[in-house]
């Protein structure tokens, strides 16, 4: 096996043990990157000779025996994730030349313990998107099957994983950006509560929705690396102070007893190809067969759940995106006065579905329309949450496919936006009501497509579903 498959369970016995340095270990990370990247597009910026010099440092610090969960591992970053140093465009041409003064909280915590940083992943612009394809750097092309997406909007992190080309990612979900590429790419990635991680240093999507968490190989690289970046952050009010549990010991608790619901709804879906439906099925047998009780039940609010994303999340975006003007960050426009500058820099520096939900979002929250169409999505995404809170009195967490279909083909949907926002349905209602979601590889289409399951559960129930994701097997 070459070094840069490794998960980090492995690669951390192996850097421990010196069986290889972390500069080896980087090395085939890079290796691969150099082989791959020009087909696949995952990374926009490689840090090459940092990453080196990264791994050096970690080196030396196995040697003295400053050893952390996540020393001399290397991982990358989704680009609308602030790195100290690093080039963050966030996959768009208005912060093309925007190198940050600082890292993310999250990234920061991992860096500190000798995380090396092999660069930065191509994304949908600012997260906006469900197939990768909004990216002003090109559309990121699935490693399983290169005719298809590899999702969005982190497909690039997605991609960079499957493909070992690094050893894990970390990404944002706002609402399905790290679950729906992890699914089509078959890896495991999960969304956590809203509180739970430090938001502080990401991009800002839709403050109220975005969320940050890992991109892994399997669920106990997903419990390592989220016991080293959750946690309380005083530069992010939201973050919540309830501690940490050991994610380890929770994800290894075994099934019995454990009441699974079953949400009709994500079984009925528009578009829902037979083959999803079939592999999440034959997997939820296999839970009651170790030990779990399975429980049917309704969640009528479901169908609404992406008509409030839809408009929940442009009018935050309207908002967070006023800083991007040309002259705080990034690129600025040739023009002739102030207005011009606006105007120039945003138009050349946005792809057209960031100027979309800007406009969109603009639109609703405008006087005359707040009523109709904000405060009625903010009722509605009440609704979904006490929704979520009923079901969670009767059972312990919910079984649902991650999306209703495997990766479809580049430049399938990408002319007609409203499919776009549909292939999120199953992955927006845990959005909405801040609870966690995992995605993790339950089997394939019978061309080699990777099928994701998800697992949602109670708010800060990370360890808990990460228990459930831990029993799925292919
Ligand atoms: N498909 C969602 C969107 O386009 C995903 C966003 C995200 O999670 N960043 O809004």
């Amino acid at each position: 096996m070459k070094l840069n498959e490794l998960t980090i369970k492995e690669a951390q016995e192996g850097l421990r043990n010196k069986k290889f340095t972390s500069v080896e270990l980087t090395k085939a990370c890079l290796d691969r990157i150099k082989e791959r990247n020009v087909e696949l597009n995952a990374f926009i910026t490689v840090c090459e000779e940092t990453a080196l010099k990264e791994a050096q440092n970690a080196d030396e610090m196995l040697v003295e025996g400053k050893i952390f969960p996540l020393t001399g591992i290397p991982f990358a970053v989704k680009d609308a994730i602030c790195t100290a140093g690093v080039r963050s465009t966030g996959a768009a041409k208005v912060l093309d030349n925007y190198i940050p003064p600082y890292d993310a909280t999250v990234i920061k915590k991992i860096r500190e313990q000798g995380g090396v940083l092999l660069g930065k992943n191509n994304c949908d612009a600012f997260g906006h998107g469900a197939s990768n394809e909004n990216s002003m750097y090109g559309p990121v092309k699935n490693p399983i099957n290169l005719d298809k997406v590899a999702g969005g909007s982190s497909g690039g992190s997605a991609a960079a994983v499957a493909d070992n080309m690094c050893i894990f990612a970390i990404a944002e979900d706002t609402g399905g950006s790290i679950r729906q590429p992890a699914s089509f790419c078959g890896i495991v990635g999960m969304r956590p509560s809203y509180g739970r991680n430090s938001r502080f240093g990401i991009m800002p999507m839709a403050s109220s929705f975005d969320t940050v968490g890992p991109m892994t190989k399997t669920v106990e690289d997903m419990a390592i690396v989220m016991q080293e970046i959750a946690g309380k952050d005083a530069l992010d009010a939201t973050t919540v102070p309830d501690l940490v549990p050991t994610y380890n010991d929770e994800m290894k608790k075994d099934l019995t007893g454990l009441r699974v619901g079953v949400p009709q709804e994500y079984f009925e879906a528009e578009g829902m190809d037979s083959e999803v439906r079939d592999v999440v099925e034959k997997q939820i047998k296999n839970l009651e067969k170790r030990g779990a009780e399975i429980i049917y039940l309704s969640m009528p609010l479901t169908k609404y759940a992406i008509a409030v994303y839809y408009v929940l999340v442009p009018s935050e975006v309207s908002s967070n995106f006023g800083r991007l003007d040309g002259i705080r960050y990034g690129m600025r426009a040739d023009a002739k006065d102030l207005f011009d500058v606006y105007s120039k820099s945003r138009a050349s520096g946005f792809p057209e579905e960031v100027k979309r939900r800007i406009l969109i979002g603009t639109y609703a929250l405008s006087s005359g329309y707040y009523e109709a169409y904000y405060k009625k999505a903010q009722q509605v995404r009440t609704l979904i949450c006490r929704d979520f809170d009923r079901v969670f009195s009767d059972v312990d967490v919910l079984v649902t496919p991650t999306s209703p279909f495997a990766a479809f083909g580049l430049g399938e949907k990408s002319a007609d936006p409203l499919q776009l926002y549909l292939a999120d349905i199953f992955v927006s209602p845990a959005a909405s009501a801040g609870i966690p979601a995992i995605s993790v590889p339950a089997g394939e289409t019978k061309s080699g497509l990777p099928i994701g399951l998800q697992i949602m559960g109670p708010k800060l129930s990370e360890g808990l579903i990460m228990s459930v994701a831990n029993n799925i097997k292919k």
